[in-house]
Parts: structure tokens; C-alpha cells; sequence
């Protein structure tokens, strides 16, 4: 009798390890112990949801995505719906529509695990990123927000050194001390706030 418990243990165990068809999955394959979410086959927001249940994350692809941008130096602020990537778990890309991108080499990527992450990009300026359905392909404003960067940049860079500038002036710190600097008659350095250098200062003293 021991021996027939055994055999339904041993035939039990085998059908519970039974393959799991990730490209063709039922709804009692989510419960099985060896059910391994990395394996998924995401199509939808469905597999989404399962996907970060089991495992905190948010599944590698395209999702479209709220975008909030906000520039402190100029004040825009406006909120755009984009394309953006995530990969192991981190936002590494926000794509605009004609071919633009904001990728790693202007921003940290950042869990988003919660599916929004807010961060500074290199240039000062503050995203706010909320997740919204998976597959992404949902430009509605990116020209916009590109528009609105390209602006913002040109509005803070140094026509003279390409450096940062603030918005309200003409050339960025160091440039405009540089300018500043020179004598506007004999074009030898003068102290900054100086109308002119000291030997210009003297013959027009002495001409007097
Ligand atoms: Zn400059
Ligand atoms: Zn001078």
C-alpha cells in the first residue's frame, strides 16, 4: 500500500513541474511554484500588472508616459504624453517623436518602480515621468517639448563659449567677466568694473 502513495507522490511532483508555455499562458500558470515572471512574453498592460506584482518592477519596453517638464531658469512648464523605455526596471529613455531622445548621457536612470520617477536632467531642468500603457506609440506633443527644449537651450547657452548662461544675460559668467575686462580704448586688460585701464585712466586724468 506504502508503495502506490509513493508512485501518486512521484507522478503528483512531475505534473507539477510540467513546462510552462510563457508564449501561450493560463491563468493557473501564475500560481505554479516554478512560474518565473522574467520568462513572460509582455503584450499588454494585463501582463504588466502580473509582472510587477511578482516582482516590483516594471517589465522591460515602450510605455507611453506622462511627462511633466519643467525649466527653472526660463519657467516653462508645460506636460506632454511621450514614448519612453525602461530596463530593469529603470526609465533610460524618453523618446520625442522626430528622432530627439533624452537618454543616460543627460539623466541617471532611475528605478520606477512606483511608475513615476521625477529627476534633474544635466541641464538643470526638472521630469516628472508617470508610466501609462504598455507598447508605447503614443506621440502626441513631442515636437512641443522638443520645441520647448530647444528654446530653453538656446535661451541658457553662452552664444561666445557654449557654457550655461542665465536666461537674462547676453554671455555666461566668465565671458561676460572676459568682456568686461578689456579696455574699450586701448584693448589691454582692465579691472572688470572699471571704465578703463589704469594707463588710459592716467592720460585721460592727465589730458584733462
Ligand atoms: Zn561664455
Ligand atoms: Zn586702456
Amino acid at each position: 500500500m506504502k508503495k502506490v502513495y509513493f508512485i501518486v507522490i512521484i507522478i503528483c511532483l512531475l505534473a507539477c513541474k510540467r513546462e510552462i508555455d510563457y508564449s501561450n499562458l493560463q491563468e493557473e500558470d501564475i500560481n505554479r511554484e516554478n512560474f518565473d515572471p522574467y520568462l513572460m512574453v509582455i503584450t499588454d498592460d494585463y501582463d504588466v500588472e502580473i509582472f510587477h506584482n511578482m516582482t516590483g518592477d516594471y517589465p522591460d519596453g515602450t510605455y507611453c508616459a506622462e511627462v511633466e517638464y519643467y525649466n527653472p531658469n526660463t519657467g516653462t512648464r508645460n506636460t506632454y504624453t511621450l514614448n519612453v523605455d525602461v530596463e530593469d526596471g529603470d526609465l533610460t529613455v524618453i523618446h520625442w517623436p522626430n528622432g530627439g531622445w533624452l537618454d543616460e548621457t543627460h539623466f541617471s536612470p532611475e528605478n520606477i518602480s512606483y511608475g513615476e520617477i521625477s529627476f534633474i536632467s544635466d541641464r538643470g531642468c526638472e521630469y516628472v515621468v508617470t508610466l501609462g500603457d504598455y507598447g508605447g506609440g503614443c506621440y502626441s506633443d513631442g515636437k512641443q517639448l522638443q520645441n520647448d527644449v530647444n528654446i530653453d537651450i538656446e535661451d541658457t547657452t553662452c552664444p561666445n563659449c557654449g557654457g550655461n548662461k542665465d536666461v537674462y544675460e547676453d554671455l555666461c559668467y566668465s565671458c561676460t567677466e572676459e568682456r568686461e575686462s578689456v579696455c574699450p580704448r586701448c584693448g589691454s586688460y582692465k579691472i572688470s568694473f572699471d571704465e578703463y585701464c589704469n594707463n588710459c585712466q592716467d592720460e585721460l586724468t592727465n589730458e584733462e
